[in-house]
């Protein structure tokens, strides 16, 4: 059975899911993106990765041309012909073909795509004793260049500080603004817990809004625990009591030690740990 894609109105098998090689999705990664994890045969907040996806194409001057129901249906249809119960969904949405200059407007057939696929999950391990991370060089882009609520086909500012997490030998890496400020890793948000109290930074410190950040938020309050978000630099991660990261794909992941330093006791804290279990709960599994 091959993979079913979906491509702007219907779903096709994988081979014939092809977007033109003058598409400036590919050319200049002019395009928005989102990924989506469905539990036990539903999408968690599909439509905050809806709202995330519109306004994204909304910053960039990209009209989606299709309605928000209608993608809806789209992801709910594409992991349902592939069997995915649990699975992972990257929601693309490319700017379409035109000619080899940069104008948006010499574009035309914005391509809408919906990959369904099993969720490549970091191995157990590294949730029961936590990650290792270390700080890039490479700053987070600056909002005033591009903001970076925008998610955007282009990740290359997020792949070069990768580079040099996995050089370093570590699956994700910190980032920092232009002020020295902590913005997020990678592909998560990231958070810390000093004094029982729980820690991230705001959007303003430049980093993408995750979804799975805001579930966080609303789990800890509703734990009564204090969260609030700060400016946070790397002193502040160094000496805190915990940290975590959080993403679609890797949930709640705790920090154990960042850039040789190790954080609290070393090994996946209370508040983490309780907070991990929540997000389990919520998602009911
Ligand atoms: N920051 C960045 C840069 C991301 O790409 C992502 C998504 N992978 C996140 C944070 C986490 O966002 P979410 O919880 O919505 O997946």
């Amino acid at each position: 059975m091959p993979r079913m894609i979906f491509m702007n109105d219907s779903l096709v098998p994988e081979h014939e899911a092809k977007v033109s090689v003058f598409d400036h999705g590919l050319l200049y990664g002019d395009g928005v993106f989102e990924g989506l994890r469905s539990y036990a045969g539903t999408v968690f907040r599909l439509d905050e990765h809806l709202d995330r996806l519109y306004a994204s194409a909304r910053a960039i001057c990209l009209e989606i041309p299709l309605s928000k129901d209608v993608v809806a249906r789209a992801v709910v249809d594409t992991l349902a012909a592939n069997h995915l119960a649990d699975g992972y969904v990257r929601l693309v949405v490319t700017r379409g073909a035109g000619g080899l200059g940069l104008d948006p407007n010499k574009t035309s057939n914005p391509q809408v795509i919906v990959i369904a696929d099993t969720i490549s999950l970091y191995p157990r391990e590294y949730y029961d004793r936590g990650l290792r991370i270390v700080t890039a060089a490479t700053q987070r882009t600056h909002s005033a260049a591009l903001s970076p609520r925008i998610k955007s086909l282009n990740y290359l500012n997020n792949i070069m500080a990768k580079l040099e997490g996995l050089q370093a030998g570590c699956v994700e890496a910190l980032m920092l603004n232009h002020k020295g400020e902590v913005a997020e890793c990678t592909g998560d948000n990231i958070f810390v817990v000093r004094a029982g109290k729980l820690l991230t930074p705001p959007p303003d410190a430049g980093i993408l809004e995750g979804i799975t950040r805001n579930a966080v938020l609303e789990l800890a309050d509703q734990a009564g625990i204090a969260c609030r978000e700060a400016t946070l630099v790397r002193h502040d991660l160094y000496t805190a009591d915990e940290c975590f990261l959080t993403g679609t794909a890797a949930e709640v992941i705790s920090v154990v030690e960042i850039d040789g330093r190790r954080i609290g006791a070393g090994v996946p804290g209370p508040v983490t740990k309780q907070l991990t279990e929540a997000f389990h709960s919520l998602v009911k599994r």
